[in-house]
């Protein structure tokens, strides 16, 4: 069993890799960008809250974002391990991560950082395809079987309203300004670990195996 994090930023592979992590381990895929994205979708409150900031590109407010992860991680499911990806993005929702982790007994056992440069970044957002079911293709580098259609579910896949070139932007500005900082947070604690994001997606999944595996020894 582990309980881990996935930072990286926009377009590093972490929707990608923690899929086939969760599957790997049998622990549980939490994205608060699914998440978000599935209330848009479904039309609720929280989803018409959120739309505007991640349209724009812009992180949607802390305390939206600590009630989502507070109400998910007090799921049982999350007893048999989970993986954040997309969480947390500030060092206010990484502290809000810490009490709620305290309360209900659990810790983190590894942030792995998935690094890759800007230029890559933004050719992964532009030929990025998404299907409902979270899973995540490209055009060139990762494409479906079938075009325009997802290899697990069937659905039809589409182009994120925030892949844009003025939203990317913004979001790689925020990554640096409001997540990079969580490096430092987490080496403090001695829990962060490096991967290059840069290669193909099998090496960079074995790789982050290798780290999980050394972990859990
Ligand atoms: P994130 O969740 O970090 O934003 P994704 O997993 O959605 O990133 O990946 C972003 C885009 O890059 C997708 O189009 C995906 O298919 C592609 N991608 C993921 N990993 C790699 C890789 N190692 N090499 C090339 N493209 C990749
Ligand atoms: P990506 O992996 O491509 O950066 P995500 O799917 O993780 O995108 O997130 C999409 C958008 O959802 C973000 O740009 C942001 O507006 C919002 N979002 C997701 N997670 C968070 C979070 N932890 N804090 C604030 N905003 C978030
Ligand atoms: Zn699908």
């Amino acid at each position: 069993m582990v309980n881990l994090v996935l930072l990286g930023a926009p377009g590093a592979g972490k929707g990608t890799q923690a899929k086939m992590l969760c599957e790997e381990y049998r622990i549980v895929h939490i994205s608060t960008g699914d998440i978000l994205r599935e209330n848009v979708k479904k039309k609720t409150q929280l989803g018409y809250k959120a739309k505007e900031y991640m349209d724009r590109g812009e992180l949607v407010p802390d305390g939206v974002l600590i009630g989502i992860i507070r109400d998910r991680l007090l799921k049982s499911d999350t007893g048999k391990g989970f993986l954040l990806d997309g969480y947390p993005r500030t060092v206010v929702q990484a502290e809000a991560l810490q009490e709620i982790l305290s309360e209900i007994n659990k810790d983190l056992d590894v942030v792995i950082d998935i690094e890759v440069p800007d230029d890559e970044l933004i050719e992964r957002l532009a030929g990025r395809r998404m299907c409902r079911c979270g899973a995540s293709y490209h055009m060139v580098f990762n494409p479906p079987k079938v075009n325009g259609i997802c290899d697990i579910c069937g659905d039809k896949l589409y182009h994120r309203d925030d892949d844009t070139q003025a939203a990317v932007k913004t979001r790689l500005a925020a990554y640096y300004k409001q997540t990079h900082p969580l490096i430092d947070y987490y080496s403090k604690k001695g829990l962060v670990r490096p991967v290059s994001g840069s290669g193909g997606i099998e090496d960079i999944f074995q790789q982050i195996k290798t780290v999980i595996n050394m972990i859990m020894e």
